[in-house]
Formats: C-alpha cells, sequence, structure tokens
C-alpha cells in the first residue's frame, strides 16, 4: 500500500472508527493452490498459493480478533461481549490442500477454523459436478463436439467451463449425473475413476487429525445439493444425514453449517428452520457480505472471499463491505 493512504487512514481514524463497528469479516476459502502441481479439475474453486494464504492469515491475526466457532456461539447465544473487529476462517468441501497446505500454517498461526465437509463426496471418494465438467474438457482432443443441441468450441475451454458450469446450476440435481455422462461421450473422455477423484479429497483420518487439532468440522451438506431446490423431505435428509455420519466418525457434536453455493437464492427460510430444528446453532452462506453483530442471524453469517480482488489487505479491512461484496460471475 502506498505510504500515503496508509498515513491517511491512520491520521483519519478511519481504522479505528471501522474497528469500532463491532464487525465480523469471515474468510472463506475452497482451495489454496500449489505452483507445482498442474490442475486437472476446476480452476474456479482455487483461491491464493500457500504462500499468500499465510500472509493473509498474518494480517488477520495482527489486525483481527480471529474467533472460533465456539466463541462465535457464545458471542450470540450468551451475549459474550467483543470489544474489537473479529474474523474468522473457513473452508469448503473437504479438499485435500485443506489438509496438505492450509492446515500446517493454521495450525503454527494458532489461527481456528472451521471446515465443511460435503460427506457423500468423502465417502464415495467423488468429486463435485463442477469438477467433472472442468476435467472432460481440459482433457478432451476434440476441437469442437456437438453436444445437445448446441456446438461447442473447444479452441476456448475456460469460456465452454464456465458455460456448462452455468448451465448446471440451473439443473435438477437428478438430471446432472446424465448429463455428465452425456458430456463424456461428446467430448470423448472417460468419466475420471474414483481413484483420480479421490485423491482430491481429504480422508477421514486426516479429518479427524484437524478436528482435534484447532480445526471445527461442520456439515455441507451430504451432497452438496442447492437447498432452496429441494422438497422438505430431501432438506431433512440431505442435512440430517450429513451431521449424523460426522457426528459417528468424529464422535462430537456438529453445530454449524454452511449451504452450498450459499448465496440468498441458495437457501431459504425453510433451510434454515429445518437445520435449527435438527440441532445446528450456526449456518453460514456464502458471498453475501459482512456481519454486524447487533443484527446478525445466526442462520446466515456472512461470509465473503479474498480471492482475486484483495490485492490491499489494509484497505480490505478499512472497506471491508466493499471487499466482501464480491460478484458472482457464474
Ligand atoms: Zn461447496
Amino acid at each position: 500500500m502506498k505510504k500515503s493512504i496508509k498515513q491517511f487512514l491512520e491520521k483519519s481514524r478511519l481504522l479505528k472508527t471501522i474497528k469500532d463497528q463491532n464487525q465480523l469479516m469471515i474468510l472463506n476459502y475452497h482451495r489454496l493452490s500449489d505452483p507445482n502441481k498442474k490442475n486437472i479439475f476446476d480452476d474456479g474453486v482455487f483461491g491464493p498459493e500457500g504462500k499468500r494464504f499465510e500472509l493473509e492469515m498474518e494480517w488477520l491475526k495482527k489486525e483481527t480478533y480471529i474467533i472460533s466457532e465456539e466463541e462465535l456461539v457464545d458471542i450470540l447465544y450468551k451475549k459474550k461481549k467483543v470489544d474489537r473487529v473479529c474474523s474468522m476462517v473457513t473452508f469448503d468441501d473437504g479438499y485435500i490442500d485443506n489438509y496438505e497446505i492450509a492446515y500446517p500454517i493454521l495450525k503454527k498461526l494458532s489461527i481456528p477454523a472451521i471446515y465443511f465437509i460435503p460427506t457423500k463426496h468423502i465417502m464415495e471418494r467423488t468429486l463435485g459436478w463442477w469438477d467433472i465438467t472442468a476435467y472432460l474438457v481440459k482433457n478432451t482432443k476434440l476441437s469442437s463436439a456437438h453436444f445437445r443441441e448446441s456446438d461447442l468450441d473447444l479452441s476456448n475451454k475456460k469460456k465452454v467451463i464456465s458455460e456448462l458450469i452455468f448451465e448446471l446450476k440451473q439443473m435438477e440435481p437428478s438430471r446432472i449425473d446424465g448429463y455428465l455422462n452425456e458430456l463424456s461421450l461428446s467430448l470423448d473422455v472417460p468419466i475420471p475413476s474414483i481413484d483420480i477423484q479421490g485423491k482430491e479429497l481429504m480422508s477421514w483420518e486426516q479429518i479427524k487429525e484437524v478436528g482435534q487439532n484447532g480445526i471445527t468440522i461442520g456439515s455441507h451438506t451430504h451432497e452438496h445439493v442447492i437447498l432452496s431446490k429441494q422438497s422438505l423431505g430431501d432438506l431433512r435428509f440431505q442435512i440430517k444425514k450429513s451431521k449424523d455420519i460426522l457426528e459417528e466418525k468424529l464422535r462430537t457434536t456438529i453445530r454449524s453449517i454452511a449451504y452450498p453455493v450459499g448465496g440468498h437464492d441458495h437457501f431459504d427460510v425453510e433451510t434454515k428452520q429445518v437445520s435449527q430444528d435438527l440441532g445446528f446453532k450456526l449456518g453460514f452462506s456464502f458471498l453475501t457480505g459482512v456481519n454486524h453483530f447487533e443484527r446478525i442471524d445466526p442462520f446466515d453469517v456472512k461470509r465473503g472471499t479474498s480471492q482475486a480482488t484483495w490485492s490491499n489487505l489494509d484497505l480490505a479491512l478499512a472497506f471491508p463491505t466493499r471487499i466482501f461484496q464480491a460478484v458472482r460471475n457464474q
């Protein structure tokens, strides 16, 4: 940051004013990238490299009070008071880099975090449809293909992946497998084996280990479905099943859920009620902004991302709302 801006912020007491505002900013990540590893799946879920992540964590630790799940429960349910700007760190989807890259850094810096796990993916060692879609497009040797009603121009694979993912996000969950099988045939690439997919995910042993060393484990539903699109029966199933499996495997009470995709179109009043009825204390949304403690909804705890735009850490603290109002581009 330019020295003059920094001095201005300090002098103007802007930073202090913001710190007094009782805010909770939550940084959510999916994957951290490894510059030495070629990614054969979806690039869209990657955040920073480990080095940059460590810098962000050091900054967060210096400038904010990083709270754990337990402290947030105490603040919201037992009216525990906090007198400085708070932050949290969360990871969604259970990828292997959460264990290999993020966990050693969090442990070294003694930073609490929550890892949200979609249980079926961990049990069956399968990745989400976004990763399979990207894999099929990245691996095809064709320069164009006919798929359903359209022709895919495979000279721009990035564009094709983004268009297919956009279409899949609107799709009924029961139609997704058929769509991927058809895409696999059109692109002449087999669906990656369970072995290839499973390598990208944490094992139960790794999840247990992080769970015993400062990371809280939360639910991310059973099959990573968009909860607002489910019938009441399916909604209950998706949330309860994941909670039951995690509690049995980890021998602990699961109190937090992160709604898949997480925007305000992806969960609703019913989702929040069912989560509460099933014993959760906290429900987290995503790309929804910054929280103010005096008006926080325990079942719509807002999260943002450091991805791409967060080039200047001090400015991020000075203008958290702007930074966290990240735009969904898909
Ligand atoms: Zn997710």
